[in-house]
């Protein structure tokens, strides 16, 4: 079985001298019709009955606009849903469970949300074809456990909530205090419960367009948990939380399910994913392209064969490389030259002040920054990039400094290619560069497009390109993950690694995603204090030292998976919990 996607955002017909991709297709030079030109669109159709999958329009279309993939025929029976002629294609669905989270795992644009709004309803089905109605459905899934649900959900016996995933966007939508908001969702007079488990208490008072976003995400959140519904799906509930908050957030979506309800999330940091699901679903294809729901797997083997890039029961290898985590505490390069020492520096903003304890970097290092939100992190960022001077103490140091700050702001009217060739064009001409960095980050698809045109995925990784490229000593990036899918986490988790390694530079990193941290990181540098009030920066230490500390105040104990190395979070009250809890070892057993 044959598909082939022309993404027509990409095409331009008048710019490659005229539908190149008819003129070089060898059954159209035959006098077959493999691709045929929509005169009333422009564009031109590539007819897949025709098609003998060559790849030669494949490679000749300079806008890199088509994908042709030979899937195996069974696939077939289990397409579920097109989006039109050449458009994209989606396979299978996941289950869904009274009782059970069920965890999606995948790259963004292969077909997640699509999925979710067939399952909620919102969207029937075509089934590939030119379905027009849910019996239909129905009878394409006899057999499987989403008949029952289907037949549920026609019947309107199923009430689906959905948490979306970009909670930025609400204040544009909902109007008003965040009380009058929550009270209005109430349906199961759960009000006091909820805001107290979600520490929203202090904001009940607040607009809406007054929070940040880690109050909009728990808001949002909360007005999915007082909803009386069948299926709830949360998109995303980890972002802008930190790492106490994503925990918190996770038990209290499990309480949901232990209560019967049927719960579906998609989480692309891998520590909540795991702690929150029963059974994951890897999702894998192409991006704008495809996308295949695998079948469902135990949530530790299918998060572990996701790593290794390889899913066993399907027979698919779907990335070249395996991701591994090294066990052991101590990677840090003691051996390496001093970058530089920095004084003691203090901030005060007034309501808030910062103080930061004196420390040392090292060269061809990588330290991560940690600690709940609003204790100083960016804050202090900000003082060794310049960008803020601090109270008192001075950064008097004469090095190079890369700056990717959190929010990053998008007002250039000039091409992705443009901004970074400013930067340093060698840098994307360097096979190094194109390995490490550029091309797992997808960077050469969008050289031609706006900068000020991209979506938040697109910027962060733009904004993660810009400042690795960018000649300096030291590397300061706030939030590399935010926006980012779990593929695009694991690919800048390794750029900056082997670009720290290989260049023998330093980068400070400010993450809350437990494996990103534990992937990227030879040192530690634990943030401390009141949020709001104060907050004191305790010099970078070891991992074993930095994680003991910082995850006594989460009060959350990690052990490592044998197979993968990866850190997975205790169940609080395990056996393992409480013993690593007495001997003090939070995440070094
Ligand atoms: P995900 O949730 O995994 O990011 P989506 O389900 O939102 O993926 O979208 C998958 C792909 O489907 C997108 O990349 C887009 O190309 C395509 N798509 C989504 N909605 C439409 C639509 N209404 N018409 C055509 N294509 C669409
Ligand atoms: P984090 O990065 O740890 O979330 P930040 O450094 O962003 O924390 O903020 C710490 C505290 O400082 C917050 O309470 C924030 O409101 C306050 N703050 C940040 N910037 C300013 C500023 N320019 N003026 C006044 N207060 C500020
Ligand atoms: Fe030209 Fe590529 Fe569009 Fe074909 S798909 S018309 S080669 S831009
Ligand atoms: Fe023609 Fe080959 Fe492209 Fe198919 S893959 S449309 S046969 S050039």
């Amino acid at each position: 079985m044959r598909i082939a996607v022309i993404d027509y955002e990409k095409c331009n017909p008048d710019k490659c001298g005229h539908f190149l991709c008819e003129r070089v297709c060898p059954v159209n030079r035959m006098g077959g019709e493999a691709i045929i030109i929509d005169e009333e669109n422009y564009r031109p159709i590539i007819q897949e009955a025709s098609c003998t999958g060559c790849g030669i329009c494949v490679h000749k279309c300079p806008f890199n606009a088509i994908t042709i993939v030979n899937l195996p025929e069974e696939l077939e029976e289990g397409c579920v849903h097109r989006y039109g002629v050449n458009a994209f294609v989606l396979y299978r669905l996941p289950v869904v469970k009274e009782g059970m989270v069920v965890g999606i795992l995948g790259p963004n644009g292969t077909g997640k949300t699509t999925a979710v709004k067939i399952l909620a309803g919102q969207l029937l089905p075509n089934l590939c074809g030119d379905n027009d109605s849910w019996d239909n459905v129905i009878r394409a899934f006899r057999g499987n456990e989403l008949q029952t649900y289907f037949e549920r959900l026609k019947n309107k016996e199923i009430r689906p909530v959905v948490k979306p995933q970009y909670v930025d966007l609400i204040p544009k939508a909902v109007k008003g205090k965040v009380r009058d908001l929550l009270k209005r969702a109430d349906e199961i007079g759960a009000f006091d419960e909820v805001v107290d488990e979600l520490e929203l208490r202090n904001v009940l008072d607040r607009n809406i367009d007054q929070l940040s976003g880690g109050e909009i995400q728990r808001v949002a959140i909360a007005a999915a948990l007082l909803r009386n519904a069948h299926f709830y799906f949360f998109d995303e509930p980890s972002s802008y939380l930190d790492i106490r908050q994503r925990l918190k957030v996770a038990r209290i979506i499990r309480k949901l399910a232990d209560s019967g309800k049927a719960v579906l999330t998609v989480e692309h940091d891998l520590a909540v994913l795991d702690y929150l699901s029963d059974i994951v679903h890897v999702v894998y294809g192409k991006p704008g392209a495809y996308g295949i729901f695998s079948q469902p797997k135990g949530t530790r083997n299918g998060i572990n064969e996701f790593l290794r890039g390889y899913l066993r029961d399907e027979n698919v290898r779907f990335r070249p490389y395996e991701i591994r985590f090294t066990k052991s505490s101590d990677r840090q390069s003691q051996a390496s030259e001093i970058l530089v020492e920095y004084q003691r520096l203090v901030k005060d903003y007034g309501g808030f002040r910062l103080e930061a304890e004196p420390g040392t970097l090292y060269m061809g290092e990588v330290v991560s920054i940690v600690g709940p939100n609003g204790i100083g992190k960016t804050t202090f960022v900000k003082m060794l990039a310049g960008v803020e001077k601090p109270t008192e103490g001075e950064v008097d140091w004469e090095l190079k400094v890369s700056y990717k700050p959190q929010y990053i702001k998008a007002d250039y009217e000039e091409t992705v290619y443009d901004l970074l060739s400013k930067i340093d064009a060698s840098k994307l001409l360097s096979n190094f560069y194109k390995t490490e960095l550029l091309n797992p980050l997808s960077i050469p698809d969008l050289y031609d497009k706006q900068v000020n045109e991209l979506s938040g995925g697109e910027l962060q990784r733009v904004a993660i390109t810009a400042a690795l490229i960018r000649d300096a000593d030291l590397y300061l990036l706030d939030e590399p993950s935010a926006y980012l899918d779990v593929e695009q986490r694991l690919a800048v988790s390794r750029a900056i690694r082997h670009l720290m390694e290989k260049e023998g530079k330093t980068a400070l990193v400010v993450e809350h995603d437990v494996l990103m941290i534990d992937y990227i990181s030879d040192r530690i540098m634990v943030f401390e204090g009141e949020p709001g009030k104060y907050g004191k920066a305790l010099p970078p230490t070891g991992m074993r030292e930095g994680m003991n500390r910082f995850l006594a105040s989460v009060g959350v104990t990690f052990r490592r998976d044998p197979d993968t190395g990866r850190p997975r979070a205790n169940k609080e009250g395990s056996v393992k919990d409480r013993e690593q809890k007495e001997m003090g070892e939070y995440y070094y057993v």
